[in-house]
């Protein structure tokens, strides 16, 4: 049962093979048994996931149906659920239970689905290895000594060891197609203000977007089809149309132009990642594509600019946990400034303050202009890069992460190694547009992964044309030994 797909699990359940509940029984106990190695869950939710089976049960003997009606998935522990723990992978908020759902939550819920828990993340979501948490690492069930990625690194841990189908992440720089490609998933980031960040705690607000983290471009399109659309509550969503995702993969790809960038083959991607992207290339060209390289001159810059901006709109972001309204308050503070400091300095992780000292220095009188100035200068080069290869091609493609996933601790002692790992995704969030990344094959066993990149809007461009290459291809079916 743990094997099936959220489509598979949708036409079980519309054929009455099992019920809502069964499933969730089974996976609950599934997750009790094979988590402990994992560490994937911060937070169980088992009442509330058979509250909501239950329900999705009788909603579906009452004639109602739907893809999610009755689907079992988890959220990533920064989305705000009511009376329920949303830690954000922190001791700040280790004793926080939001007031309200966050909207990605609430429509999810309505749309039927089951929440079997929250899922571990790094603190903040600051990180792309899960070892900021302060809940400890999430493992890769590919090799448990390894990271998942991250920051949605629980989803990711949780998904491809069959704990569920589906379960949901967010992406600022990478932080769901990084987790996605090193444990073996489909990932997808969506177009910036497509999915409403409204209860999303935020890390950077101009970079953050929710998104869904699956085994499938198929499964991807139905979380997908729940969680976007426009939310008058958060004042950077979208008001466009939501298409039918679903009904969108049939679509052929002949004549589709892909546009490879050649900045993207330099000097730190693994060679045997860069063999990888090439047969997928070759499967993509077999079913119609159209291949050519092109030019994206400042990428280079793309990690100097995020790691100025997102610590930036981070320090002031996180200036809220105060010790004062919620979350962490230190002991018996001497004075309103001794609790500032401490209730923080106790409340956060190491990889969280670093990055508020660096995005407050950047911020500052002095700096701003020499720093944060710049880095939206060159963000705005970037998107220009892309608007004017989308004027030629439909797609760009290269690989997801320069390495396969890394020895847990490999990169404690030194943070800009493990910064320089997102140097593939972070340009989608610079610019705002969507991204996908999909199984591609393994090395050493581990799993690898391909991006794809469209232009606004054109998710159900990314979520087809991976569909295409999963009909063709069968790296994505691969289960983790042991899982
Ligand atoms: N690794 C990146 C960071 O640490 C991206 C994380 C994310 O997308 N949330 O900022």
């Amino acid at each position: 049962m743990h094997q099936m797909t959220l489509a598979e699990i949708a036409r079980g359940l519309a054929d009455k093979k099992f019920s809502s509940e069964e499933l969730t029984r089974t996976l609950l106990a599934r997750i009790a048994q094979l988590d402990p190695q994992l560490n994937s869950f911060i937070s169980l939710t088992e009442d509330l996931a058979l509250s909501q089976a239950k329900a999705a049960d009788a909603r579906r003997a009452n004639g109602e149906s739907g893809a999610l009606l009755g689907a079992p998935i988890a959220h990533k522990d920064l989305f705000c659920t009511q009376g329920i723990r949303t830690s954000c992978g922190s001791k700040m908020l280790d004793n926080f239970k939001a007031p309200y759902d966050a909207t990605v939550v609430a429509k999810l819920a309505a749309a039927g689905t089951v929440t079997l828990g929250k899922t571990n993340m790094d603190e903040f979501a600051m990180g792309s290895g899960n070892e900021s948490s302060y809940y400890g690492v999430a493992r890769n069930p590919w090799n448990l000594e390894h990271v998942p990625g991250g920051s949605s690194g629980g989803s990711a841990a949780a998904v491809a060891a069959r704990l569920l189908p589906a379960a949901t992440g967010t992406d600022t720089g990478g932080s769901i197609r990084q987790p996605a490609a090193l444990t073996n998933l489909t990932g997808l980031k969506p177009t910036y203000g497509r999915v409403s960040r409204w209860g999303m705690i935020a890390y950077a607000s101009s970079l953050d977007q929710g998104g869904p983290l699956a085994r499938t471009a198929e499964d991807c399109a139905l979380l997908l089809q729940g969680m976007a659309g426009f939310d008058p509550q958060d004042s950077t969503s979208i008001d466009e149309p939501v298409p039918d995702y679903a009904a969108g993969l049939g679509a052929s790809i002949q004549g589709l132009r892909i546009g490879v960038p050649k900045e993207y083959f330099g000097a730190g991607l693994d060679p045997r990642i860069a063999e990888l992207i090439q047969a997928s290339i070759k499967e993509l060209e077999k079913l119609g594509a159209i291949v050519k390289e092109i030019s994206l001159p400042n990428m280079q810059h793309a990690i100097p600019a995020y790691y100025v901006i997102a610590p930036a709109e981070a320090s002031s972001n996180l200036s809220r946990f105060d010790g004062v309204r919620f979350g962490y308050r230190c002991e018996n503070p001497k004075d309103l400034t001794d609790l500032y400091k401490r209730s923080r300095g106790e409340g956060f992780g190491a990889e969280v303050q670093r990055r508020i000292l660096v995005g407050a220095y950047a911020l500052s009188a002095g700096y701003y202009d020499a720093y944060y100035l710049q880095a939206q200068k060159i963000r705005r080069l970037i998107k220009n890069d892309f608007m004017a290869a989308f004027n030629d091609v439909d797609l760009i493609l290269g690989p997801t992460t320069p390495n396969p996933a890394w020895k847990i601790g490999a990169k404690s002692s030194d943070p800009v190694a493990a910064y320089l790992e997102d140097v593939y995704t972070i340009t989608a969030n610079l610019a705002g547009l969507p991204g996908l990344s999909m199984p591609a094959g393994f090395v050493d066993g581990l799993p690898v992964g391909v991006q794809l990149l469209a232009p606004y809007f054109q998710e159900g461009r990314l979520l087809n044309v991976a569909h295409q290459y999963q009909l063709n291809t069968d790296w994505h079916t691969r289960t983790p030994e042991g899982f």
